[in-house]
């Protein structure tokens, strides 16, 4: 089982922001920035290119309305909203997932 099956069945612990059947998101272990959220379906797909497309709607309608909470609850300056595709791409995670990246005007992040 992945490593976010396992967070979705609670068998890892992760911080939680936001949780219904089918889509979770929890802030992500290693924060590029403050505020760093990925969010995923529960169901397992390898890729966004895999994730069914009326679970895929489900899923960004939830990034879309954390997006800007996040941007509300961090005073971020802007926003990179990404997924990742392969190894190649910088995937290290096999299973759908969006990444939420608050950006400040001072951070030095490399997105
Ligand atoms: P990817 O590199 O696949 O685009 O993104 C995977 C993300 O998952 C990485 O940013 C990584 O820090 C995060 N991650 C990996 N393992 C864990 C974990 O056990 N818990 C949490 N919260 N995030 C994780
Ligand atoms: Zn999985």
């Amino acid at each position: 089982m992945c490593i976010f099956c396992k967070i979705v069945n609670h068998e890892i612990p992760s911080s939680v922001v936001y949780e219904d059947d089918d889509v979770l998101a929890f802030l992500d272990i290693s924060q590029v920035t403050k505020g760093h959220t990925l969010v995923i379906p529960k169901k397992h797909y390898a890729n966004f290119m895999e994730c069914d497309p009326e679970v895929m709607k489900h899923v960004m309608e939830v990034a879309q309305k954390l997006a800007k909470q996040i941007m509300d609850a961090t005073h971020a300056n802007g926003m990179n909203i990404l997924s990742n595709v392969n190894e190649v791409a910088g995937q290290s995670v096999p299973h759908f997932h969006i990444h939420l990246i608050p950006r400040y005007r001072e951070d030095d992040a490399c997105v």
